[in-house]
């Protein structure tokens, strides 16, 4: 089928952006838990855009870049990225809920500041390599701070990717982490939030995403139906194996799991262009996102129909700025930021310049130049 796909209204999603990350410092003692996030969006959709230099001023960058550091605590069980101010005058060895680094948070804050394009030099790298290590559960699994367990796949995506950023893996428990990713793995071929649980677009991504991360660093990552009969660790293997000079990426997946994954995540594309986020559900702008980004890593995304998905998209876009999750319905930074993203790895054919984005990373989930500054200023070693 063809379709008509309507411009993308960059200035006005650059406004949006705008708009929402303004109104974020101004009221810096409410609790507001996803504030981080949702400055990390912003920023995210006005670098994708490339307008992040001339739609903000080095005055407000700098700001941003003083916010985010204000961010990184210290404490009992080392360094992160909390999700906002909140009543954090003195803190105290132990961290109160509201000041605890958050795993997920410190993931953003550090992409966060790769946009910016800052220096690192505040970075705590060593109190970070001990929070990420204190996060980590027992079963494999990350908490969101190191006295949760309120573990999925996403926590454990963010503590690889951290690792992935510091060229670093020492921290983590990379067989144990993976032994849980392979027991999230469902019979359909995506993966639940926690082991035995429906398969989602999102945490499929987180696992898809993670497993080629620590590939991607030359880490031994067996196929994940392996991984299930894997017997527990002892302490001398704690620390995933590095070959001495190995650069060359092994598949973390037997070409039967890839193929099955394959398959599940084409199936969520919906006859209206976008991904639903599992099998039979309404579609939605950010599971274009997880799907695609997943199927961008495993090498299927010539399978996806890019048309489309821009044709959904463009029916989501609001009309003054913004994009919703699905036509009709109010834009918020997230899906904004998502469909963008997507967007970048899918661009329509025909469609004209304002679909046309710069190369993306699918897994860090950055624009790519982005992502290589992470990779070039975030390691001890570019100190
Ligand atoms: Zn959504």
């Amino acid at each position: 089928m063809s379709y008509t796909v309507a411009p993308l209204a960059r200035s006005g999603h650059a406004a949006h952006a705008n708009r929402c990350l303004t109104a974020l410092p101004a009221s810096q003692v409410e609790l507001d838990p996803s504030k981080l996030a949702i400055a990390y969006y912003c920023l995210g959709t006005l670098d994708l855009l490339g307008l992040l230099q001339t739609k903000t001023s080095e005055r407000d960058r700098d700001a941003w870049r003083g916010w985010l550091w204000e961010q990184q605590t210290h404490g009992a069980h080392g360094t992160g990225f909390r999700p906002s101010h909140f009543m954090t005058v003195a803190l105290k060895d132990e961290y109160t809920d509201a000041s605890a680094p958050h795993i997920i948070m410190t993931y953003t804050a550090l992409l966060g500041l790769a946009i910016l394009r800052d220096d690192f030099k505040r970075l705590d790298r060593e109190g970070l390599r001990r929070f990420v290590r204190a996060c980590q559960l027992p079963d494999g699994s990350f908490g969101t701070t190191p006295t949760r367990t309120d573990a999925d796949l996403r926590t454990t995506y963010c503590a690889f990717a951290i690792c992935s950023m510091l060229d670093d893996w020492s921290a983590v428990d990379v067989p144990a982490a993976t032994g849980y990713i392979a027991r999230c793995r469902s019979f359909e071929g995506g993966y639940g939030q926690a082991p035995a649980g429906e398969a989602l677009g999102g945490t499929t991504y987180t696992a898809i995403a993670a497993l080629h991360l620590a590939a991607r660093s030359g880490l031994h990552i067996g196929p994940q139906d392996s991984q299930l009969h894997v017997a527990p660790q002892d302490s001398q293997s704690h620390v995933g194996s590095r070959e001495q000079g190995q650069t060359r990426e092994r598949s973390p997946l037997s070409p039967r799991e890839r193929a099955q994954t394959i398959r599940w995540l084409l199936a969520n594309q919906t006859s209206g262009g976008g991904f639903s986020g599992r099998i039979n559900k309404e579609a939605d702008a950010c599971y274009c996102f997880w799907c695609g980004a997943a199927l961008q890593i495993l090498g299927a995304g010539a399978f996806v129909d890019a048309d489309a998905l821009a044709a959904f998209f463009a029916r989501c876009q609001f009309k003054y700025g913004g994009i919703a999750k699905a036509p009709d319905e109010h834009p918020d930074p997230y899906h904004t930021y998502l469909s963008l993203a997507a967007a970048s790895m899918y661009p329509p054919t025909g469609a004209g310049e304002t679909w046309a984005f710069e190369p993306f990373d699918c897994l860090l989930n950055a624009r790519v130049e982005t992502a290589q500054w992470a990779r070039m200023h975030i390691p001890a070693s570019s100190t």
